[in-house]
């Protein structure tokens, strides 16, 4: 197995939809193992195949504590059957090297996806909050849509951007999503909403 190169943001294949998979095959197996070595070598929670240049849709999350065995939980074709509720979430992302930023996400999810063998499972995600926005984040990947793009405040994502020598949020990507805002609004601020836990990328 092989640790693969990290599509950095800026590469089109990060905003290209992708494929669905329709062989379950050796191959299909072996990327999906590199994704997982790459994604702990990246000291990551989630890794999607874009990320590696495969427009597929297959990502792996592993929302394991370093403490832990690995779990790597594998999702192949993977449809969101649920969202609802909505919380804040500071994110970061193994193609945006060392910027995190504040973004919209909902609070419960439910998805159906296949596993390496085909088999399809339901995974639902509502107390785990690492868990739940790591699906989201990992999903979008899927779909060419980035982190960024659920920026609660798009100026201050844009300054964090530019100061990592980044390019701003492409106008037209930006997802305003005013009930989500709202909603997060409404909250109290919890504790889960000041602590600076990121998605993808652990540091
Ligand atoms: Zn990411």
């Amino acid at each position: 197995m092989s640790i693969l190169k990290i599509v950095k943001y800026g590469e089109p294949v990060l905003r290209e939809p992708t494929k669905e998979v329709q062989k379950f095959s050796k191959k299909v197996k072996n990327l999906v193992y590199d994704m997982l070595d790459t994604m702990y070598a990246n000291n990551g929670v989630g890794l999607a195949a874009p990320q590696v240049g495969v427009s597929l849709k297959i990502f792996v999350i592993d929302v394991s504590e370093p403490n832990e065995p690995y779990n790597p939980i594998i999702f192949i074709n993977p449809k969101m059957i649920k969202k609802e509720g909505a919380m804040n979430s500071y994110e970061g992302c193994l193609s945006f090297p060392k910027a995190y930023t504040n973004v919209k996400r909902y609070s419960h999810v439910i998805v159906k996806a296949q596993n390496l063998e085909g088999r399809y499972f339901t995974l639902e995600a509502n107390g785990d909050k690492l868990l739940t926005r790591a699906i989201q984040h990992e999903f979008d990947h899927l779909n060419g849509i980035l982190f960024v793009d659920h920026a609660r405040d798009i100026d201050e994502t844009n300054k964090i951007l530019k100061e990592f020598e980044l390019n701003p949020i492409e106008n037209d990507k930006w997802l305003e999503e005013k009930s989500l805002e709202e909603e997060i609004k409404k909250q109290p601020t919890s504790v889960e909403n000041v602590i600076q836990e990121a998605v993808d990328g652990k540091d």
